[in-house]
């Protein structure tokens, strides 16, 4: 991450520092474009290895005779072993829990720390945006739908996805290395990111969740009407881009999944429908129908989540690193978060949210703040798993 192949020297016509003090010339760096470049020619003339080729990054880093334990952060355990140093507690304790390589026998000698970048704000970020759109999908749906909501779905909803929405922004610039910088998302859009994307879905998003809220205050039912389709799209993009943008961080397999944009979108309606819930208990105005999507949906999509979380860790993985971090959240350090947070409260909230579907509100009510938490338990592990694997 740190080696920018010492562009001020390749700039000035110097060769990398690293080259230049090796006694033994064993690093070449140089134009892979020229076919004469003694790199090329190394390149060309023998067997090389690249690092991860299933990520399909096209590496421009080759090894010649490297040992396949040398190119596999997943062959080599962490322990007393370093030559040079002692290893980082994080890593060591990682290590510790992920199962060994039973072929190779190779130990890891040198290394440095490597923090993990995303923590609690990501998180964080996961939910809001969650409960943003989830909101207002289900506003957005039940005015389709013919279904009344009244004032829970004229301004508690949009009220509540502004909110959302307002904190997500303010979680992803203070997530950023530079935040004074993030207006550079859009002065300078990059867009093969998803980070940009997701920008602008977010502030899309949140000008229609205005214009709701506006339309919905002055009476203006036909706008509502002609906002809802764009409105359910743009708050369905909100929640589930995100598998999008985490699909980018190749070599974080855990968040590879196929299912994750669908699972971000049930994860939406499950703590996205809640406040409506609970706003339908306080302020009233909710008929049988309004009150069925409501609380149907939040037990509904809990169900789906739990569904789809089991799936997801006690299925196969179709890498040895999403193995590996899906061996942490359920047997290793994130088991005791994820079986009693993620899963336990979870379920908690399926049977409270069963039980006010058909009985009283108030426990629809209870399961929809149980669930919060059980999100929040589970995307805390979902983070930080993925990024406990070692690259390196
Ligand atoms: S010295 Fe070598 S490893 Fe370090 S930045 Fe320069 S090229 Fe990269």
């Amino acid at each position: 991450a740190k080696c920018n192949f010492c562009a001020h020297r390749v700039d000035a016509g110097l060769e990398p520092a690293c080259v230049v003090v090796c006694p033994t010339h064993s690093i070449w760096v140089g134009d892979l474009d020229d076919p004469e470049s003694g790199i090329s020619r190394l390149v060309n003339t023998n067997p090389v290895t690249v690092r991860a080729p299933e990520q399909q990054t096209g590496p421009n880093v080759f090894y010649l005779g490297a040992d396949r334990a040398v190119l596999d952060p997943l062959a080599a355990p962490v322990d007393e072993s370093y030559i040079f140093s002692r290893p980082d507690a994080h890593r060591a304790e990682v290590s510790a829990q992920l199962p060994t390589d039973p072929v190779s026998g190779a130990r890891t000698t040198l290394n440095t720390a490597h923090p993990r970048p995303w923590g609690w704000r990501v998180t964080t970020y996961l939910w809001t945006k969650a409960v943003a759109a989830g909101a207002m999908m289900l506003a957005a749906l039940a005015h389709l739908l013919g279904v009344e909501l009244g004032a829970v779905g004229d301004v508690v909803a949009p009220v509540v996805g502004l909110a959302g929405a307002a904190v997500t922004g303010v979680l992803l610039v203070w997530d950023l290395k530079r935040p004074e910088r993030f207006l550079f998302i859009f002065l300078k859009p990059n867009p093969t990111s998803w980070l940009f994307w997701g920008a602008a879905v977010l502030a899309i998003a949140s000008g229609l969740f205005f214009a709701w809220l506006v339309f919905a205050l002055l009476g203006m039912d036909a706008v509502l009407t002609g906002l809802a389709v764009p409105t359910a799209i743009a708050a369905a993009l909100t929640a589930g881009y995100t598998a999008f943008l985490f699909g980018q961080a190749e070599g974080r397999d855990l968040w590879q999944s196929p299912l994750l944009f669908w699972h971000l979108l049930v994860q939406a309606l499950m703590v996205g429908s809640a406040p409506l819930v609970l706003a339908a208990a306080v302020l009233g105005g909710v008929d049988d129908a309004g009150r069925n999507l409501l609380v149907g949906t939040l037990a509904v999509a809990t169900v789906a989540h739990l569904v789809m979380v089991l799936l997801e860790y006690l299925g196969r993985h179709s890498t040895r690193n999403a193995g590996a971090a899906a061996h942490l959240v359920t047997r290793g350090r994130y088991a005791r978060t994820f079986w009693l947070g993620g899963i336990g409260l979870a379920l908690v909230g399926a049977v409270l949210a069963g039980l006010g579907w058909t009985g009283p509100l108030l426990a629809a009510v209870a399961g929809g703040l149980v669930v919060q938490v059980a999100l929040l338990a589970y995307e805390s592990v979902f983070v930080r798993a993925a990024q406990d694997v070692p690259l390196s």
